[in-house]
């Protein structure tokens, strides 16, 4: 319905690629100027407004795009717009204030970054040209949100007055008179118990009432006065200072990148939204358009409103229900997840949010035929041990279904290590992306061998625990017995893997031969003890595991390079019955969970099986657990001494290879990668310019900037999802 309404208005939506939008939308507003006078311009205004209409065209951009925009617009419209006045680059309120209305009568553009928006001393001055209690500025939620509407609803009511008064002092002394008046009057003063209180305290309250005054939330006056530029006796509204943007109707709106105000605060949106103007653009290289949410806010920005927030599980992304959730009231809350909304009504609202990017949303085709473009890929195959770590990770975080545990509590060494490469990493899917791009491995681990006797001493270690345990236990069953058989039990239970099975048994036999080595603690009891045996002996088969998936690789490579000298075929499936002799090393497959060769012919139709096919090996055989040896790749070739992983290795070896004058712009996936790459290049002496997602607008301007300044400076490297990375 609400599309249906604005089709006649006459607002535009443009997205148009990241290449030339800047371009496209000077030229348009200069085509306009070329056609029109500025009275025209004014004539063309449809609907009724209060507002003082201006012929200029409000341009929004994120802090770092400002200069960018500046920098256009002299390079693509030096003639027209070096005039003084006529392109005015408010960077900050204070520059405001040293404006006056008639400036933006006479500018054509107008540049501003969205920050001046959310700035406290504009919203202060908001208040004083609304007569209205300062707003609270802590708050950024609801609460300011409502402020900021109802002033937003005052100021056309003031701006009728400002333009009918006789000067600006009698405009400021109307203004302030309605203050007066207002901060006395109830209904704009808060009265709500900071605290909520209970039974007597609650009875208390409420027999005073009204002199329960909580001094935070009492409203206070807006700070300074309204103000003429050159005195306040001037005759006309023209020469008021510190013009708000909100106080005008432009003939022209561009916000730039929305994407990024959509996301960052509702507040900003808000803002944003009431501002007037007779066009609406906003601009986007990479709009967002993953759900109803995201069509929704575009709307929002060009005065659409096309429907409620809808909670439904599926209909919104987690991180998104959460953001908008949290400026709801603990009621809504509830509310909201109890909403029971069909299938057919989401339907219906795609269909809505389709309707209405098929009528207002752009996007222009940049001919850039003439700038050659070529794809390169290069294929990059990890070494064998960083892949055999990297699937060792991918192993245990598919066991858990991609879900990390709390690292504190995990027992197994397994888990250790992976939780200690899942450190910092917010997601699985994360910790497995930097896994498989970055591969330091300790300093020590550099080597295949390395990683072997790595594994073998844990596993040793291992041992040594579980035999000191052992005796513990037999010498407590000795002593006290074993009420309720559970240490016999225990040593029954099947360990899972042969060779575990072995390795318990002999120890068993070994503990109860000496008993004398190890003294209980006066606290231990049998019981405890079966539950640490028990965790040891689960361990016991992780680690044997480990040991057996990194060495079956290691012999397959070694075999591998055998086959293809001629040397004579030999028995590798781990199936002991099995008889073949394995002629290709092709016709081998690796178990990932257990580390088992599997010939063709042992695995043949048994891929259905619950478990490896291996007697006594109680594997779970699962299809992304069965590896061919073409997944692992050859012994790392150290470059240089210190190997980065074959991935960045690679990026770095390109780089080198990148021509004089030439620069590069690095995407990865996150901060962390950023600063491992920084680290690479740093040893390769490749200068880098790091832009971490987590700087400001300030800082990412400056970085930009000198990456664009020096062609010293190789490469720039960027987080792909940052907002840093739009609008280059
Ligand atoms: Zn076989
Ligand atoms: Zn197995």
């Amino acid at each position: 319905v609400s599309v249906k309404k604005s089709v006649n208005a006459p607002s535009t939506d443009s997205i148009t690629r990241s290449y030339g939008k800047t371009v496209t939308t000077l030229a348009l507003i200069d085509e306009e100027f070329a056609k029109l006078s500025t009275t025209e311009i004014l004539n063309t205004f449809t609907g009724k407004s209060s507002l003082i209409p201006t012929a200029a065209t409000l341009i929004i951009t994120p802090d770092h795009l400002i200069t960018q925009w500046k920098q256009e617009i002299c390079k693509f419209l030096p003639g027209v717009y070096n005039q003084t006045g006529e392109v005015l680059m408010i960077t900050n309120y204070t520059m405001l204030s040293k404006l006056s209305v008639q400036a933006f009568l006479n500018a054509k553009i107008v540049l501003v970054p969205w920050s001046i928006f959310s700035n406290s001393l504009y919203l202060n001055q908001l208040a004083l040209l609304t007569a209205l209690p300062a707003p609270k500025v802590q708050d950024v939620g609801r609460e300011s949100k409502a402020w900021l509407e109802y002033a937003l609803d005052e100021l056309p009511t003031s701006v009728k007055l400002l333009r009918e008064s006789a000067s600006i002092r009698d405009f400021a002394s109307s203004m302030k008179a309605k203050l007066d008046i207002r901060m006395n009057d109830s209904d704009f003063q808060a009265t709500v118990p900071a605290k909520r209180l209970k039974g007597k305290a609650y009875q208390t309250a409420k027999s005073k009432k009204q002199t329960v005054r909580n001094p935070d939330l009492a409203n206070e006056r807006p700070k300074g006065e309204i103000v003429g530029l050159d005195g306040n006796n001037a005759k006309s509204f023209k020469f008021l200072s510190r013009p708000l943007f909100h106080l005008f109707k432009w003939n022209r709106l561009v916000i730039d990148e929305f994407a990024l105000v959509t996301n960052r605060s509702s507040l900003l949106l808000s803002s944003l939204a009431r501002l007037e103007a007779e066009k609406r653009w906003v601009l986007s290289g990479t709009p967002p358009l993953d759900d109803f949410h995201d069509v929704k806010s575009i709307a929002k920005l060009i005065g659409i409103n096309l429907g409620i927030d809808a909670f439904s599980p599926g209909a919104l992304s987690n991180e998104k229900a959460k953001g908008l959730r949290a400026e709801l009231s603990s009621a809504e809350v509830f509310q909201s997840f109890q909403e029971t909304r069909s299938l057919y009504w989401h339907i219906q609202r795609y269909a809505q949010a389709r309707k209405f990017l098929d009528t207002f949303v752009r996007q222009n085709n940049a001919k850039v035929d003439h700038i050659r473009t070529t794809t390169h890929l290069e294929p990059v195959r990890l070494g064998a041990s960083h892949r055999a770590v990297y699937e060792e990770l991918s192993l245990y975080l598919n066991s858990v279904n991609m879900r990390e545990r709390d690292c504190s509590k995990s027992t197994s060494d397994r888990e250790e290590r992976v939780s200690r490469s899942v450190q910092n990493c917010s997601t699985a899917e994360k910790a497995l992306l930097r896994s498989c791009a970055v591969f330091t491995a300790d300093g020590s681990v550099n080597e295949f061998k390395d990683l072997i006797n790595v594994r073998k001493g844990q596993l040793e270690n291992l041992k040594v625990d579980l035999l000191n345990e052992l005796q513990i236990a037999e010498r407590l069953n000795k002593k006290d017995g074993d009420p309720d058989a559970k240490y016999k039990r225990w040593q029954s239970e099947p360990a899972g893997d042969h060779d575990a099975a072995k390795v318990l048994q002999n120890y068993i036999k070994r503990a109860r031969k000496r008993t004398d080595m190890t003294r209980p603690d006066r606290k231990n009891t049998l019981r405890e003890k079966v539950l640490d045996l028990r965790r040891l002996s689960r361990e016991l088969t992780s680690r044997i595991r480990s040991l057996r998936y990194i060495q079956t690789i290691h012999q397959l490579q070694q075999y591998n390079l055998g086959y293809s000298e001629g040397h004579e075929a030999e028995k590798l499936c781990s199936v002991e019955s099995c008889l073949n002799l394995v002629t290709r090393p092709s016709d081998l497959r690796i178990l990932s969970l257990c580390g088992h060769i599997i010939c063709k012919d042992c695995l043949n139709g048994k891929e259905l099986r619950d478990t490896c096919v291996v007697e006594g090996c109680a594997a779970e055989l699962d299809q992304y657990h069965i590896k061919t040896l073409d997944d692992f790749g050859q012994e790392e070739n150290m470059i240089d001494g210190k190997s980065f992983g074959t991935k960045l290795d690679t990026i770095a070896e390109l780089l080198q290879n990148v021509e004089n004058d030439d620069q590069a712009i690095l995407f990865v996936q996150d901060d962390d990668l950023i600063i491992e790459a920084k680290t690479c290049f740093e040893s390769r002496n490749i200068p880098s310019l790091p832009l971490l997602a987590e700087s400001s607008g300030e800082q990412a301007k400056d970085v930009i900037e000198k990456f664009k300044s020096s062609t010293k400076q190789k490469v720039l490297i960027l987080c792909l999802d940052s907002e840093h990375a739009t609008g280059l």
